[in-house]
C-alpha cells in the first residue's frame, strides 16, 4: 500500500503520526537549553571559586591568569618567594611583588617572614600609583638581594 503524505497542522507535509521536521526542531531546542544550562552551571561554579581565594582575583581578565594566581598563592605556602619570581619593592622592602605575567602581579606583605597576600595589581595600577618610579630603574644596586 503506497504511503501518502499527510498535511500536518503546522503546515509541513510528511509521513507518520507526527511532523518529523517539527520534532527535530524541538529536539534541537531542548539540546540548546541543556547546553545553556550546563554552561551557566559551569560559569556559576567558576564564580563560586572566587569566594575561596584569599585575595580578590575577579579583576584578572582570563581564566588562565586566575589559575596562575591560584597556583602562585598556593605555592607561597612552601616556596620562597624568589623561586616564584617575586621581588621586594624598592620603595617598600616589606612588600613583595610576584609577577603573573607582564601586566599583572600579586603583592604580598612580608610579616615576620610570613607572606600575607595583599592584592592583585595591574601594571597600569602600579604606574599610576607610583608615578615616575620606573624612571629610575638603574639606581644603586641593592645591598641585600636575598634574605
Ligand atoms: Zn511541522
Amino acid at each position: 500500500m503506497p504511503k501518502r503524505k499527510k498535511n500536518f497542522l503546522c503546515g509541513h507535509k510528511g509521513y507518520g503520526s507526527f511532523c518529523h521536521i517539527c520534532k527535530e526542531k524541538e529536539t534541537l531546542q531542548k539540546q540548546k537549553k541543556i547546553t545553556y544550562a550546563e554552561k551557566k552551571k559551569e560559569r556559576d561554579a567558576w564564580q563560586a571559586l572566587f569566594d575561596n581565594d584569599v585575595i580578590d582575583l575577579t579583576m584578572l581578565p582570563t581564566h588562565k591568569l586566575v589559575t596562575k594566581a591560584r597556583q602562585v598563592l598556593e605555592a607561597l605556602h612552601n616556596h620562597p618567594f624568589h623561586e616564584l619570581g617575586g621581588k621586594r619593592l624598592r620603595h617598600d622592602r616589606n612588600i613583595i611583588s610576584i609577577p603573573l605575567d607582564r601586566d599583572y602581579r600579586i603583592l604580598c606583605r612580608d610579616q615576620h617572614h610570613q607572606l600575607i597576600p595583599l592584592r592583585v595589581m595591574s601594571h597600569e595600577d602600579y604606574n599610576v600609583r607610583k608615578p615616575g618610579h620606573n624612571l629610575h630603574v638603574k639606581s644603586t644596586p641593592q645591598a641585600s638581594k636575598s634574605i
